[in-house]
């Protein structure tokens, strides 16, 4: 457990953005065991992804809505 899991725990009042958690991950990675440091990158894949999903259904939608 570091400051990233711990802040990206708190899940919708999550106030680190995913670039942020990375510059974050090059300063405290050294601290991390490796196991952790693994855990940390695919926590940060997963929300990335989740969050290009996000975007890609606001723009279908936002492409729908705005036609006119
Ligand atoms: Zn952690």
């Amino acid at each position: 457990m570091c400051l990233i899991c711990l802040e990206f725990e708190k899940e919708s009042r999550r106030t680190m953005t995913i670039k942020e958690a990375r510059r974050n991950f090059l300063e405290i990675s050294s601290s991390l065991d490796e196991d952790h440091r693994q855990e940390v990158l695919d926590m940060l894949d997963r929300f990335e992804e989740e969050e290009l999903m996000k975007d890609y259904y606001d723009w279908l939608f936002l492409d729908e809505a705005g036609s006119d």
